[in-house]
């Protein structure tokens, strides 16, 4: 990928004058209207609100001003993410005609970088999903091959990086939102370490796992992103309060003597053995670059699932209450004679799809008086036994290599069973549950049905790794082509 293609390089060339914000914004859009009537990645482009963001933009750039690194770089938003005065929806009917009256800390501080939020990409459903189909306002699809599911929640947003469309886009990961979308569509895609990145501005589903990460083509631009988004907030106490290093230090240091751990639990029989084959190989390329790969083992992989099934739908349960047609969302018209609570219930009901619905009766069930105990508080209690395998781990080794998801992109409509689709994120959850980092990235291809699909290769680091976990990645993209490949339906990315 040249220097043409990549957003560094983009935001160079609109600083020096050779291009602007205005017309880099135009292009992006224009290939939205060319592609997007299949892909259907976006909820809305907030075409009018991104060109007085650019126009003024470029001003300043005329005017002599260092407007930032990310120089009128357009960057797409998640519609969980608030934006002021432009919809967020959260693929719920509930808030279809929601507009916010702030920005989101990370709006704010990409456009403090330069950049250009615009749109708003769309998700399952309050983020609840894994395929991007429980978005009430119709499924998103695949750029490889439009049958297939993009991957979830952030669907909108992976695909929307891997059609061309812009260079990155902002996602959200609770428990592989970010990482299953990317790997699904070819891209990068970073949940950073818990606390890293304000969540103020983020609808909620469950706080306690919840990191706000960049889509990007490479690693180096979703590095870039992440570093504007990053550091201490004061509208959310549980950011980091140290000061925000600069993230892209390493990314051009040698990997020579890094400890890679193979969790011998990532390798399982259940997976594809197309994905099984490119981690294979993703560790011969890593034995290439001077790493040292170290057999480790993880074996609470298995309760993953399970444990995060209680926690993010009890926090989901309480955090969704708010959502009753009075005071926030959709509310239904009064019947005759109804009282209050069936005011609620209709409007609950009736605006929340299926998904959503079962997390709350999930939630609502396990932290109910009889059942606490029995299930929130001993997942909290295995939630810390999972901290402290990965804490044992990360002794043993530096960075942890897998698979980011156990097959590719499924057919659209063909996964009908919720654990079935709960199960795509066995080797993302831990890193939500323990608050450490992760990314995933392209790491082969496979062949299936005649059509080509990419599979990600997942890397963790310990909470605040970010930086080994981006040079041990930038490494691997370097000895490698994956990235440069793009959809047929898609184009390199757009550039003016
Ligand atoms: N697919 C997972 C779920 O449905 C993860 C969602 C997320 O990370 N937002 O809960």
């Amino acid at each position: 990928m040249n220097d043409h293609h990549t957003m560094s390089g983009l935001a160079a060339r609109i600083r020096s004058g050779e291009t602007t914000a205005a017309a880099t914004l135009d292009a992006c859009l224009e290939s939205i209207e060319r592609g997007d009537g299949t892909i259907r990645s976006f909820q809305c482009t907030g075409a009018e609100a991104a060109r007085t963001r650019a126009t003024e933009i470029d001003r300043r750039i005329q005017a002599g001003e260092d407007v930032g690194p990310l120089a009128g770089v357009p960057i797409a938003i998640k519609d969980n993410i608030v934006t002021r005065g432009e919809p967020t929806t959260c693929g719920s009917r509930l808030l279809e005609h929601f507009r916010s009256p702030y920005d989101a800390t990370v709006v704010a501080r990409l456009t403090e970088s330069g950049a250009v939020p615009f749109g708003k990409t769309r998700c399952d459903e309050f983020a609840m999903g894994s395929g991007t189909e429980y978005c009430a306002f119709g499924p998103v699809h695949n750029p490889w091959d439009t049958s297939r599911v993009p991957g979830g929640s952030s669907g909108g947003s992976a695909a929307a990086v891997a059609a061309g469309f812009c260079h990155a886009a902002l996602g959200s990961d609770t428990g592989g939102s970010i990482r299953q979308p990317a790997s699904l569509c070819g891209v990068v895609g970073i949940k950073p370490t818990y606390g890293r990145v304000s969540r103020y501005g983020l609808v909620s589903f469950g706080p306690s796992l919840d990191q706000i990460g960049p889509f990007a083509r490479t690693v180096e631009d979703a590095a870039l992103v992440l570093q504007a988004i990053s550091g201490e907030d004061v509208h959310d106490s549980t950011t980091i309060d140290a000061p925000c290093e600069d993230l892209l230090a390493d990314l051009h240091t040698p990997i020579e003597g890094l400890r890679v751990g193979l969790p011998r639990e990532y390798l399982d029989a259940g997976n594809d053995d197309a994905v099984n084959e490119m981690v294979q190989s993703a560790v011969q390329t890593y034995r290439e670059l001077g790493a040292e790969i170290v057999d480790v083992e993880l074996p609470l992989t298995d309760v993953g699932i399970a444990t995060y099934y209680v926690i993010g739908p009890a926090e989901a349960s309480s955090n969704l209450a708010r959502f009753d047609g009075i005071r926030y969302g959709e509310r239904v018209a009064p019947g005759p004679g109804e009282s209050l609570f069936d005011l609620y219930a209709r409007s609950r009901g009736e605006g929340f799809g299926p998904e959503v619905r079962r997390r709350i009766m999930l939630g609502t069930y396990v932290l109910s008086a009889g059942y606490y105990d029995a299930y929130y508080k001993r997942a909290l209690q295995v939630r810390r036994l999972i901290r402290d395998e990965f804490e044992g781990v990360f002794k043993q080794c530096d960075i942890l290599l897998g698979p980011t998801t156990p097959s590719p992109a499924f057919r659209i409509g063909s996964i009908s069973d919720p654990l079935s689709m709960y199960l795509c994120d066995r080797y993302t959850v831990n890193a939500n549950i323990a608050g450490i980092c992760g990314i995933s990235l392209p790491g082969g291809f496979t062949e299936v049905d005649g059509r080509t699909l990419p599979l990600g290769l997942q890397l963790q680091a310990p909470a605040l790794g970010e930086r080994t976990l981006l040079r041990a990645a930038r490494m691997f993209e370097q000895a490698t082509d994956h990235h440069t490949r793009v959809p047929d339906s898609g184009s390199s990315t757009v550039d003016a």
